[in-house]
């Protein structure tokens, strides 16, 4: 660093920057924030501002850039989206009150985690900031929306159920406790996610106990006091919006780890990262914006409780059935603004006049909805209606106080109605009667001067003046007037009347833009104390609005309520239809296929060609069992479903961003997850497994593995190979069940009929689909002319690298090696030596 300027302001710079290292220092000076230094290089480029320099006496000039104060929050918001914190630093008193230096002090540390001002198009996104603490025997796990207030905690039992949790909230920064390991930092880090520092407070904060009353678990409450400390610390200000903390278990919901949520789109479409073409996107008919962040919490974490289920879908049912009841909710939800984060922004006091309307006008549309529901005669929903508390005295609170139209600013006056405070209105009566007093002064002068185009004009530097053009320049009663300011065409004068009235004018403006401001600050601090009501109201209002777009989807593309067995482990899906390949191709088009899995089958081994629909029929399973569970209708003719308990995947693109795996490592990675933790209530979808690897290896691999979901695990599986050998499977494990996807060949071309038939596929038609790929035709005859040499010749034909075979030899393990196995390991590679490889027919490409 450059040698330090040390004039008075600097000074206090360097010593307020000392304490935020690691944010940029936006330093309140007049109407700008200043950045210096390393600050003003880095952020001159990342904000594009211009770069100057402090001239001081020293001879190294300080780079210095700066943002002006009205358009600070762009500035912020840049800089915090892309992972880094700024520290706001205001000037706390009057500058031209001050003694001396004028003091400052920081008045919020803005963060990652912790920003509240979102765009319009990220309403229906959460921003969690998550909390983590070690202990003896796991984590202890917090996190909360510091813009709906909404908290949660639980514990997990090691660092990769933490790095799963991490990447499903899509948490943005995460205050850690302890030293991160190379490895984990080196995640959080590709992930995009801010660490940050606990904090330690001082003094006892109502908001720590309040948050932390209902948790029971040592770790999660030092979680969540952690989470709380944190806030409170960079918010530095009291934050009364803050919920208390519920205490959670992932085995409470139906469980998917972040990589199966990936793989099935339930969020976010796979190829583009955006909504389109996710689950989300086709159920979000939602109509607020709290809405649809309750549906995305409510998709990634599906119902286990066959009543819950049952509750959600009579709603669905009763607004799917009254189709005039549904359209009224409807248009009264359009009228409900955000409820959740204005109630953040009033305890954080950021909410503006108008947000504070938009807040009564919300309340105003919900006795509209609770009237809808209650004429529907519907018990459902009645009782839902009979529950809600409509809380309109807050309502009538604001609209008496707030003006119809207010301005943006709070500061500026103009917001306070007529009526609400005597003050208030003697100041405003001194103003109207101030400036009538001018707009008469202005006529009787024109007539006692006999200027007829004098005028009375303000302007902030001046105040109150008369101006004459220069023609009428001798008619001006000197005696009277004093000449203030001359103009190239005119000259501006005052008089000691027209002064003494100003000085009412102004006086009286000054006090009531002081005493509106003050009156707003009441109102928002009477509206607070309803900040737990208000809360719960949006919860209700926005399950409310996620059940009504579930009728509405269900009954615009024709779903149906599914019946959920608790006990049956059976599938019967009549028709079923994949909800967003169904949307996205043209109507009519898609082709149903029935899923039925009597309580005697558990797998079901599919073949068929490349591009058949194998795997889409797989995800259309397991999206039919998560629309069930999240109390949806479900794409098909009629469906009784189990209640599973957990979903695995091995689909589709890796996702290796937790441990940088190769691609076979983590399908690997992924199967082991399914066999080591499935159980007989669990989904399991495994496309291609083994195909990262040779040939033998992989099929010897997706044997035993099929063998071992068969034998040890139970759970209902869909298993897509391209092994058609491992369709003689049927022969000897009883619970699985060959299937395939039909397709024929018409001269020469292959149709695909996408239709599911049972009994293993003839060919794999591999040819047929490169040729479709538009392969050159030297290569397709190439690859004909080897198929059938290889169909003569037999398996003999195939020489496999003999390493691969070492594989179904004995190992030889040291006895220590051989102790680390666990018996789960155990039993998958006894599967995979017991499969007679030397019996298999050749390889059918
Ligand atoms: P596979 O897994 O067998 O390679 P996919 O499931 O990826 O095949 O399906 C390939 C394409 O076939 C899909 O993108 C879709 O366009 C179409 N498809 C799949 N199933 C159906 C169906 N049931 N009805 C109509 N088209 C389908």
């Amino acid at each position: 660093m450059a040698a330090k300027d040390t004039t008075p302001m600097m000074k206090q710079y360097y010593e307020i920057k000392q304490q935020y290292p690691d944010a940029f220092l936006f330093y309140r000076v007049g109407d700008f924030y200043e950045l210096f230094e390393d600050d003003a290089v880095k952020g001159a480029q990342i904000l594009e501002l211009t770069l100057t320099h402090r001239s001081n006496k020293t001879k190294n000039p300080i780079p210095m850039a700066g943002v002006p104060h009205l358009a600070v929050d762009t500035y912020v918001n840049t800089l915090v989206e892309k992972g880094y914190k700024v520290a706001l630093c205001e000037q706390l008193e009057d500058p031209k009150k001050a003694k001396g230096m004028v003091k400052r002090g920081i008045i919020q540390l803005v963060t990652p985690g912790t920003m509240m001002e979102q765009r319009p198009d990220q309403a229906k996104d959460t921003n969690y900031l998550t909390s983590v603490v070690s202990t003896a025997s796991g984590f202890g796990f917090a996190y909360s929306d510091l813009s709906t207030g909404e908290t949660f905690a639980t514990h997990l039992k090691d660092w990769e159920a933490v790095a799963n949790e991490l990447l499903s909230l899509q948490t943005r920064e995460v205050v850690f406790d302890g030293p991160l390991s190379v490895q984990n930092k080196d995640f959080l880090q590709k992930a995009n996610i801010t660490v940050s520092n606990p904090v330690k407070l001082d003094e006892e904060h109502a908001e720590i106990s309040y948050v932390v009353q209902k948790l029971s678990n040592s770790a999660e409450v030092k979680a969540a006091k952690q989470l709380v400390s944190y806030l409170l610390s960079t918010q530095k200000r009291s934050l009364a919006h803050l919920q208390v903390a519920q205490s959670y278990e992932p085995t409470q919901y139906l469980q998917m780890s972040h990589v199966v949520q990936t793989n099935l789109e339930l969020i976010k479409n796979a190829k583009t990262g955006k909504k389109m073409g996710s689950l989300f996107w086709l159920l979000d008919k939602t109509s607020t914006a709290m809405g649809g962040r309750l549906l995305k919490s409510w998709i990634e974490r599906p119902l286990l409780s066959s009543s819950e289920i049952k509750k959600r879908q009579d709603m669905v049912q009763a607004l799917f059935d009254d189709y005039f009841t549904r359209e009224n909710v409807i248009d009264s939800l359009k009228g409900v603004y955000d409820l959740e984060r204005l109630t953040g922004r009033i305890a954080f006091g950021s909410v503006n006049a108008r947000e504070m309307l938009q807040l009564a006008h919300s309340l105003a549309a919900v006795p509209v909805i609770l009237d809808s529901l209650k004429q529907s005669n519907n018990e459902h929903l009645v009782d839902f209606a009979k529950n809600i508390d409509p809380l309109s005295g807050v309502q009538d609170l604001i609209e008496k106080t707030i003006v119809d139209n207010p301005p943006l600013l709070t500061t500026e006056g103009g917001i306070i109605r007529e009526g609400v405070d005597e003050q208030l209105d003697r100041y405003r009566d001194a103003m109207t009667n101030g400036k009538k007093w001018i707009s008469e002064m202005e006529a009787s002068e024109r007539a006692k001067t006999g200027i007829n185009n004098l005028k009375v004009g303000f302007n902030k530097v001046f105040g109150y003046y008369i101006e004459v053009t220069n023609s009428n320049k001798t008619k001006v009663p000197t005696d009277r007037y004093t000449r203030k300011q001359t103009l190239t065409n005119a000259e501006r004068y005052i008089t000691p009347e027209l002064k003494e009235h100003e000085a009412l004018i102004l006086e009286a403006e000054s006090r009531s833009t002081d005493l509106e401001y003050d009156i707003f600050v009441k109102l928002r601090e009477d509206v607070k104390k309803y900040i737990p009501a208000l809360q719960k109201l949006a919860k209700q209002i926005a399950s409310l609005d996620v059940l009504t777009a579930f009728s509405t989807v269900s009954e615009q593309n024709n779903y149906v309520r599914p019946t959920m067995t608790s006990d049956d482990n059976e599938i019967n899906v009549v028709n079923g239809r994949h909800p967003v390949v169904e949307q996205v191709m043209s109507a009519g088009s898609f082709i149903p296929n029935d899923i039925k899995m009597t309580k005697g089958t558990d797998i079901f081994l599919i073949t068929g060609p490349n591009m058949s629909g194998k795997s889409t029929y797989m995800r259309q399973m397991a999206l039919i069992a998560i629309m069930a569970q999240v109390g949806c209708f479900v794409p098909a003719d009629s469906a009784t479903l189990p209640i599973f308990d957990q979903i695995f995947t091995r689909i589709g693109a890796a996702d290796d961003l937790i441990s940088g795996q190769s691609t076979f490592m983590v399908e690997m990675s992924e199967a082991n997850e399914a066999l080591q933790h499935a159980t007989k209530r669990s989904l399991v979808l495994f496309d291609e497994i083994g195909r990262g690897t040779a040939t033998y290896d992989g099929m010897a691999l997706a044997g035993a593995i099929v063998k071992y979901l068969h034998d040890k695990v139970g759970a209902k599986t869909l298993f897509a190979t391209h092994y058609h050998e491992l369709t003689d499977l049927d022969q000897t494990l009883e619970h699985l069940e060959n299937i395939h996807v039909g397709a024929t060949e018409e001269n020469g071309k292959l149709i695909f009929l996408h239709k599911i038939l049972p009994g293993p596929a003839d060919q794999s038609y591999g040819i047929h689909v490169a040729q479709l790929a538009g392969l050159p035709r030297k290569v397709l005859r190439e690859a004909n002319t080897m198929l059938h040499r290889l169909e003569k010749q037999g398996a003999g034909s195939l020489q496999p690298a003999s390493e691969q075979l070492d594989l179904f030899n004995e190992p030889e393990v040291a006895d220590s090696e051989q102790d680390s196995i666990s018996s789960d390991e155990k039993d998958v590679l006894d599967a995979i030596q017991n499969l007679y490889l030397a019996d298999k027919t050749p390889l059918q490409i």
